[in-house]
């Protein structure tokens, strides 16, 4: 189509007022003023709309209606629609979608322009919200545009939503998505407390943080989706992580946990519904206050043989980077800053742990799939189609992966606190996982001033029994490890130990 014709076809344009009339009081719900919204157009060839159904959405979620405008006829120049409207629920959560007519799909995804602003009924709105999400799915064949949402905790009543498509589209059939998901979040007996992982032994083995379970922040999402009958797992163990935002709103616009876990609830909802995919498709979700929330559906996470699931978070049209990786997503948009040293802990600590499990270099890198990236790697750095995470994120994953390297690279043994005695042998231990090459350990009587070397190389395999030479008696004792093959890599007693002089004998 030549640029001419494009530009008559915009100046050709009408825009549709899709005026809905949803309450029962029918005469309270007018058209809303042309004025009030930027994106009306007050032409003479305004067309009313009513949705031909509104059908609760019960099976997906319990407080969730679709508004449907199914077989529309537009006239071929419309290249906008505009809907307004006042939903018959509170809602937190909306998401268009719509199919066209066209035989083959003629637009792609960033073709389409979807705003969206909502507003307590009466009040003042929020400000237009143009989201840039947009996607065809395939097996839906539709494409739907996510505005979640009131992350804030907010509750909405009424909307208003414009969709702007190509000349020659044929938007064959509009549904809106409203859902609350503020429901039963504060009584569910869940203490969404604020629960830092600031872990105060970091060198100790990296133990298990606290991931909250799904059951804990379901709230009344539907009980029979809780176990992901939809999308039963899929096990693959990992060998990579890949770290992504979850975008949509600035990680600090959730000044409660309750509002976090509200709106890890609509991404279940934007994934496992209105995406079509069945499960939320993260393994792990981070909040701000550094709680760590289990996603996909893994009954195995903690079995006695733990296995990973394959999540839904890095795919491209020819490659799944899901398999043998852990996606794992900070709560929010990281375009001015970094996520808070809560939730940096607790990615921290997850990724240890797991990382310790699988015996893997945090490091390092390796080959997933058809890629070698780093074993904690970004989303982008396997799908370059993809803005997630923000550079901040990106930048931040060498100081990550030291960080995870130095929660599992520990002494154990002896850590602090013991009292030994000279001329005694006692077991050095530590856990230096995935590193090559020996270590070799040292001993300080200052409590990690200077240094003396009493194996200069020996087996990196946990333990290396040394008898105390009689004169290293001291208040103040420590033993660091160090990789010989990487120097940087090193732990030592997390305080000080004892060394008694031996009692005199005969
Ligand atoms: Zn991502």
């Amino acid at each position: 189509m030549s640029r001419v014709k494009k530009l008559s076809f915009k100046l050709l344009q009408v825009c549709f007022i899709l005026n809905m009339v949803l309450m029962l009081s029918m005469e309270k719900v007018q058209a809303r003023e042309a004025e009030s919204s930027p994106f009306f157009c007050d032409t003479s060839d305004q067309i009313s709309l009513k949705p031909t159904a509104i059908i609760w959405d019960s099976e997906n979620d319990p407080y969730a209606v679709i508004i449907k405008w199914e077989q529309l006829e537009l006239d071929v120049g419309d290249t906008r629609i505009s809907i307004t409207g006042v939903s018959p629920i509170d809602f937190n959560y909306a998401c268009l979608y719509w199919t066209i007519n066209n035989k083959d799909r003629l637009a792609e995804p960033q073709q389409f322009k979807a705003g969206y602003r909502s507003r307590i009924a009466g009040g003042h709105w929020n400000e237009w919200f143009t989201t840039s999400k947009i996607e065809y799915i395939d097996h839906l064949d539709r494409y739907v545009a996510p505005f979640y949402m009131a992350v804030w905790g907010e509750v909405h009543q009424e909307f208003e939503i414009t969709l702007t498509f190509p000349a020659g589209v044929k938007i064959k059939t509009l549904g809106l998505h409203l859902a609350n998901h503020r429901n039963n979040a504060e009584s569910s007996g869940f203490e969404l407390g604020l629960r830092s992982q600031e872990d105060t032994a970091v060198q100790s083995l990296p133990g298990r943080p606290t991931i909250i379970p799904r059951s804990q922040w379901w709230g009344d999402l539907p009980s029979s989706d809780l176990n992901s009958p939809r999308r039963p797992p899929v096990y693959r163990n990992i060998t990579h992580a890949i770290i992504h935002h979850t975008g949509a709103h600035p990680h600090n616009d959730q000044p409660t946990a309750a509002d976090a876990a509200n709106w890890v609830r609509s991404i279940w909802r934007w994934n496992a519904v209105d995406q079509g995919w069945g499960d939320i498709r993260y393994n792990f979700i981070i909040d701000r206050f550094g709680n760590i929330y289990h996603g996909r559906f893994n009954p195995e996470l903690d079995a006695t043989t733990p296995r990973d699931v394959i999540g839904g978070h890095a795919f491209t049209d020819t490659t799944n980077y899901n398999r043998g990786s852990m996606g794992i997503a900070f709560l929010g948009l990281f375009d001015q800053q970094l996520p808070t040293i809560a939730a940096r802990n607790s990615a921290d600590w997850l990724i240890a742990w797991r990382f310790n499990l699988r015996v893997l270099d945090p490091l390092g890198q390796a080959m997933l799939e058809d890629k070698n990236v780093h074993r904690i790697t970004s989303h982008n750095a396997v799908d370059d189609e993809t803005g997630c995470p923000y550079p901040l994120i990106i930048n931040h994953l060498t100081d990550m992966r030291w960080n995870v390297s130095r929660r599992m690279r520990v002494v154990t043994s002896p850590n602090g606190g013991e009292t030994f005695t000279a001329g005694r042998t006692i077991m050095t231990r530590w856990s230096f996982p995935a590193i090559s090459g020996n270590v070799r350990i040292q001993f300080s009587s200052n409590g990690g001033s200077t240094w003396t070397t009493i194996f200069s190389s020996t087996p990196n395999d946990g333990s290396q029994s040394w008898t105390i030479p009689l004169d290293f008696f001291t208040a103040r004792g420590r033993i660091r490890v160090n990789s010989i093959n990487n120097p940087d890599i090193h732990d030592m007693s997390n305080a000080n130990f004892n060394i008694l002089v031996p009692p005199l004998s005969r």
